[in-house]
């Protein structure tokens, strides 16, 4: 069994280490001259820039691979219990992650907790609603507008209205189906602590993706962009920088429109649905000031008068000195990568001076164009695709967004790939 891995982003990389580890023959390909992806890190006059995640969570997959790489020394774990707010109605309110907290919480009134509460009441959610109208519908229109959308649509900088139940939330209807409530499976969550802390490294969460690829670097060729997929028989040949390379199995790491491209042409398979897959376009703004504000950060209403989507406060998570990143872009400002990056950077500050009080400096702003999968209703088109076997799909638009499932993906393709290729397709859902 050989297995040729397109792309090196943290699900490339995860798999090649996973397969390596089973002792599967694999090859991977990677277009940029750099190992990671999206995950990126860079130094502005010696402080830590993250350029894409800000940190994740240290989940089992997680501190595995960080003893594997010998990485706990360089490992730093922020203050799970440290304040997550939502800028509401003017100001900064925080978000209820205990018993006590949602007692305390002014973030929803004492109709809205009531509201809340009567959840397990409510009719099951359903695949064919909108994410939207399933959290209104269950936890109230409060506790919706005022808790879930920030939170919830901030992470793929979507509006949860467009987002179909069906593809936005698929794990969280089998948590329901299990539970019998999505309450009681919060409060069993809570009790069992099930929260891992915040983690990063002193020198960024490239530091994972990098230590992967130099445990690695036999097996992973950088600046190979993978133009074609062609068949040989029962097996497969990569066509890779000039290179042809024959396995038995692909699986495809990259983004939708990527993936796409490279299936063009390959017998047996209808791609052409990844192509219409949206994804959304962020800005990051890296702002210096000395605001000393404890807590993860915020993220913002959708009808506030604002065009920051959220903040991390880099400086109280990680102790990166007055560090504070601000979050543009996204589906409610879909032209934000239009603007200048001075325009960007000065709209950063002016904003994050009315919201925290405090002045800032920018120090940098970078833009990402089309670097978060939307989940809205473009993820229909994922019903006419079709792939032969032997080939499969993987990465952030095909299951859960977060680092922790990227890992876990990538175990799972490892683990069935490893007892002998079972089945392609997009192997499982968010
Ligand atoms: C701004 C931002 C903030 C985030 N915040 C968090 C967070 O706080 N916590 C968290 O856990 N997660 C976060 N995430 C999500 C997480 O970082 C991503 O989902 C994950 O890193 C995606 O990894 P991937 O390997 O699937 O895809 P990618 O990182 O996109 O990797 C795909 C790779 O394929 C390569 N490629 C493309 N085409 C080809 C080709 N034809 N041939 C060869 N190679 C090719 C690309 O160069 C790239 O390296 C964030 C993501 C972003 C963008």
């Amino acid at each position: 069994m050989s297995v040729g891995v397109v792309g090196a982003g943290t699900t490339g990389l995860a798999l090649t280490h996973y397969l390596a580890d089973r002792g599967v023959d694999v090859v991977t390909f990677e277009s940029g001259s750099r190992a990671g992806g999206v995950v990126r890190s860079g130094y502005h006059e010696g402080r830590v820039l993250e350029y894409g995640p800000q940190r994740t969570r240290l989940v089992p997959e997680l501190a595995e691979l960080i003893t594997e790489l010998d990485l706990w020394r360089e490992l730093r774990i922020a203050d799970g219990d440290l304040p997550l707010y939502v800028y509401a109605d003017g100001r900064l309110r925080e978000v209820p992650r205990s018993v006590r907290g949602f007692l305390r919480t002014d973030l929803l009134s004492t109709g809205g907790k009531l509201r809340l509460l009567a959840e397990p009441l409510t009719a099951p959610g359903r695949a064919d609603e909108r994410a939207a109208c399933l959290f209104a519908r269950k936890l109230g229109s409060e506790a919706y507008r005022n808790v879930v959308e920030p939170l919830f649509g901030g992470l793929y900088g979507s509006d949860p209205a467009d987002m179909p139940a069906e593809h936005a939330l698929s794990r969280l209807l089998a948590v329901e189906e299990r539970k019998g409530s999505l309450l009681r499976a919060a409060v069993d969550g809570l009790v069992r602590g099930e929260s891992p802390p915040p983690v990063s490294f002193d020198d960024g969460m490239e530091r994972l993706p990098r230590a992967l690829y130099e445990s690695h670097r036999p097996y992973v060729h950088l600046s190979s962009t993978v133009s074609a997929v062609r068949r040989a028989g029962e097996r497969y040949v990569l066509e890779a920088g000039g290179r042809r390379v024959e396995v038995d199995e692909v699986v495809l790491t990259v983004p939708a429109p990527a993936a796409a491209t490279v299936l063009e042409g390959l017998d047996g398979a209808n791609a052409e649905g990844l192509r219409q897959l949206h994804y959304n376009s962020l800005a990051l703004a890296f702002l210096d000031s000395a605001a000393d504000r404890e807590g993860f950060g915020y993220q913002v209403r959708r009808d506030e008068p604002l065009r920051t989507r959220g903040v991390t406060f880099n400086h109280s998570l990680l102790g990166r000195e007055d560090l504070y990143t601000v979050y543009l872009g996204g589906s409610s400002d879909p032209d934000a990568l239009e603007r200048s990056s001075a325009e960007l950077g000065r709209q950063a500050r002016r904003e994050f001076r009315t919201v925290v009080g405090a002045d800032a400096d920018v120090l940098e702003v970078t833009k990402l164009p089309e670097v978060i999968p939307a989940f809205d209703t473009s993820w229909r088109a994922l019903a006419d695709v079709s792939l032969p076997e032997g080939i499969t799909l993987a990465g952030n638009y095909t299951s859960r967004i977060g680092l922790p499932g990227r890992l876990r993906q990538a175990r799972r393709i490892a683990d069935r790939l490893a007892e002998d290729g079972v089945a392609a397709g997009p192997d499982d859902k968010p």
